[in-house]
């Protein structure tokens, strides 16, 4: 894969009109054990989207428009949930969706230690479970993937196959120890990951391309964890949570279950 440095972002093209920005989050805030938080954006012909807007530090706008056909397309700015990492440069886009479950959290600004400051960037249209949104001979269609998050999405692209599931699952460690998470809704969104026929699913962070059998790996690996059959270690940054290795991801959970 061909990857290119521009002055924040590394980008790649993963599938024609399908590009990948990693944004370097272990440079940031190691202490939160992930590399890359990963955007997406993917061009039809009329308008394109993009999946999640980053930590707020680089100049996403710009990144983006170097990196369409056409540089002034239309662009919405679509989230797969609310966290920080994932919202920091939505406010610079017009036109921003979430799920209705996670819009009031963007009406906030606030701090973000060792980061900075959050913006806010209410959403001017909201995503539901079965929306497709027309950018043009393809399409995007939603999936309310709740789990890491309530209000949780993904979106299948018609053209490439490739499923942007955001913080459901990728492969590195997934944070399922916080207030957020819902660990039933999770095993349901994995399975539906792992069962969906998608070419490859699009995580949040980490290596960007999977196979969708990564799910059905990190369903297993959880039902292995809740049963008390795995390799755990305290994960300090977050005290009364341990991280649950099973090579390629591990697992953060709360240590009372
Ligand atoms: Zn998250
Ligand atoms: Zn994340």
């Amino acid at each position: 894969m061909q990857s290119e440095q521009s002055n924040w972002f590394t980008t790649c093209e993963l599938a024609p009109g399908v590009w990948a920005l990693q944004d370097p989050i272990g440079r940031v805030v190691p202490e939160y054990d992930v590399q890359s938080v990963n955007l997406y954006l993917i061009e039809g012909a009329d308008r394109a989207a993009l999946i999640d807007a980053g930590m707020g530090l680089g100049d996403l706008p710009a990144a983006c428009r170097a990196l369409l056909s056409t540089p002034d397309k239309p662009l919405m700015a679509l989230c797969t949930h609310s966290h920080w990492d994932h919202i920091g440069s939505l406010h610079h886009f017009t036109d921003r969706r979430i799920h209705a479950i996670e819009a009031d959290r963007l009406s906030e600004s606030y701090d973000v230690e060792n980061v900075g400051h959050m913006e806010a960037a209410p959403p001017t249209a909201l995503l539901a479970e079965g929306d497709t949104l027309d950018l043009g001979g393809r399409t995007l269609t939603v999936w309310h993937t709740p789990g890491h998050s309530p209000g949780h999405v993904s979106f299948l692209d018609s053209t490439s196959g490739y499923l942007f599931c955001g913080d459901t699952c990728y492969a590195g460690t997934l944070w399922s120890q916080t207030e957020d998470a819902n660990l039933d809704d999770w095993r349901r969104s994995l399975g539906r990951l792992a069962g969906n026929g998608a070419r490859a699913i699009c995580g949040g962070h980490e290596e960007p391309v999977q196979e969708p059998a990564l799910a059905a790996r990190v369903l297993a690996a959880l039902d292995q964890a809740l049963a008390g059959h795995s390799q755990h270690t305290p994960f300090t940054f977050d005290p009364g949570s341990s991280k649950h290795t099973f090579g390629e991801f591990s697992i953060l959970l709360r240590d009372n279950g």
